[in-house]
């Protein structure tokens, strides 16, 4: 049993990866340590049971990974796809520090396999987590449990009392109570507020209603919410957020991996005006996934088909659904409830720009459009092979950038600039220091690794001192 009335030397409130990793981290310090989970045991691990894999890097070739990925080309490749919106020290930081995370990781249970071929083409800078991240989950549970951590379930923090920034307590609801956890520390690890529609409606307007989102119903932002009105400084922008193109017909929450297509390289993509708005071609599709769920956001109805014909059914991962299939261009018009004489003069706009060339979906081959707006620069077929499919897609929104800001201890600092006394964060929650805005596979994970450990070391310290 969980005893309430106890005053605890870490709280942690969250109960993903970042918030798991912050536990055991207390815990190994010598500290007492709560875990108060807002969802069932059953659901347990907000956004991280979604999750495959980790970047880290690292200076040769390890069983699990083929290398080097160094520091320097781990830091380009976040420049690259912030556009330089990162904290450069934090960034760096906590680069230099993934570099012991496979190790301190694994020493708490977790195991990785090699990544899988196909599209991500992640071997080299990703390891994989053995039977997925529930699965990685269960192993840093585990280690929590045996370790001493206590944790509570269907434990949401609904409000926190923080005076001249010093944490003092949180109230928990249970069985429709209001209850007090006293701590010497705090460690807020409770995600985004991505299953918030509300709080995305303020970046997107109602343009969010049409939003999906990928992952757990339970990182509504609370946490986070308390804390930005009890004078945490916060950093990144409320529109910032992981958005990829998933299947139409998933369901609103926690569709996970399965719902996500990634065959967009291999026909064209048209709104419900079926008219086409991006270049499907522009560039490998590790680099370029996460920008279709924005493109797709700003359609109108949020709302994409991605049309392509036989030759390329085979090519590429499948989803959970299969795709809308029919034996001309008009029928697939018809079934997707497009006008499809206008779906049958795209796809014949685009088939009289496509260029002779050697297809190869592996590199930025030669075969692209001509004379077409926009442009298919890579990988550009002939839609011409019946049957024809297509697949519906919605922005699925996965985690959201804007969080608390926090400095090198993962220290949260207060609006006047100052650090708090005894408040830490890690992961979703505090993601937006590290990414100002796009992102690569995989930092997800690192931002909650690394700032998990170090936030609960930092916490087990001042807690005992
Ligand atoms: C489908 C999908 C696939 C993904 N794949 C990857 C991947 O392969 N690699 C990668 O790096 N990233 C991936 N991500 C992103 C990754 O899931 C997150 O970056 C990471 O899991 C965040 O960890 P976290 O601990 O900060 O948040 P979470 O794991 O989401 O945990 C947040 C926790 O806080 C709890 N909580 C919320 N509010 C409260 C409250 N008020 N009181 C108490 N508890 C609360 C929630 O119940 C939840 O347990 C993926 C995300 C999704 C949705």
């Amino acid at each position: 049993m969980v005893d309430l009335e106890r005053r605890y030397d870490v709280l942690v409130v969250g109960g993903g990866n970042a918030a798991l990793c912050a536990a055991i981290s207390a815990r190994r310090s010598g500290a007492s340590v709560l875990v108060l989970e807002a969802a069932p045991k059953f659901y347990r691990g907000g956004n991280t049971r979604h999750t495959r894999n980790m970047r880290c890097a690292h200076d040769t070739a390890v069983g699990t990974l083929t290398g080097p990925y160094t520091e320097e080309e781990y830091w380009d490749d976040l420049q690259r796809v912030t556009a330089g919106r990162t904290d450069e020290a934090l960034a760096r930081m906590m680069i230099r520090e993934s570099k012991d995370m496979l190790h301190w990781i694994g020493m708490q249970g977790v195991r990785f396999q090699p990544s899988l071929g196909g599209t991500l083409s992640l071997g080299r800078t990703n390891s994989f987590f053995l039977g997925g991240g529930r699965a990685m989950l269960n192993a840093l549970y585990r280690t929590a449990e045996s370790l001493g951590v206590d944790i509570r379930y269907t434990a949401q923090v609904v409000d926190l009392d923080v005076q001249d920034g010093m944490f003092l307590s949180a109230t928990l609801m249970r069985d429709g109570e209001h209850v007090s956890v006293r701590a010497g520390t705090l460690v807020a690890a409770a995600g985004g507020f991505e299953a918030n529609i509300e709080w995305l409606k303020q970046g997107w307007g109602n343009a969010a209603e049409n939003f999906l989102i990928r992952g757990t119903p339970y990182n509504k932002g609370s946490m986070l919410r308390l804390l930005l009105d009890r004078g945490v400084q916060s950093t990144g922008d409320v529109t910032q957020c992981h958005a990829v193109a998933i299947d139409a017909r998933a369901p609103k929450y926690d569709g996970g991996i399965i719902t996500r297509l990634d065959c967009v390289v291999f026909g064209i993509v048209v709104n419900n005006k079926a008219e086409r708005f991006y270049d499907e071609g522009e560039d490998v599709w590790p680099k370029r996934y996460a920008i279709w769920g924005r493109l797709v956001a700003a359609q109108p109805d949020q709302i994409g088909y991605i049309v392509f014909d036989a030759k390329s059914l085979t090519m590429f991962m499948p989803s959970l659904f299969p795709p809308i299939e029919a034996s001309t261009i008009t029928e697939l018009g018809r079934k997707l409830g497009l006008d499809s004489e206008a779906l049958d003069r795209t796809v014949t706009h685009f088939n009289a720009a496509v260029r002779p060339g050697s297809f190869d979906h592996t590199i930025l081959d030669d075969c692209r459009t001509e004379g077409l707006v926009p442009p298919k620069t890579h990988w550009a077929r002939r839609i011409d092979t019946a049957p024809f499919y297509a697949y519906p897609v919605r922005p699925g929104i996965t985690f959201t950038y804007l969080g608390t800001r926090v400095n090198g201890d993962a220290r949260m600092i207060m609006s006047d600039g100052k650090p708090s006394a005894n408040m830490f964060a890690a992961g979703e929650i505090m993601a937006g220091n590290v990414l100002g805005q796009g992102y690569a596979a995989g930092i997800g994970m690192t931002i909650g690794s690394v700032f998990g450990k170090i936030a609960g070391r930092e916490a087990a310290s001042h807690a005992r001192n």
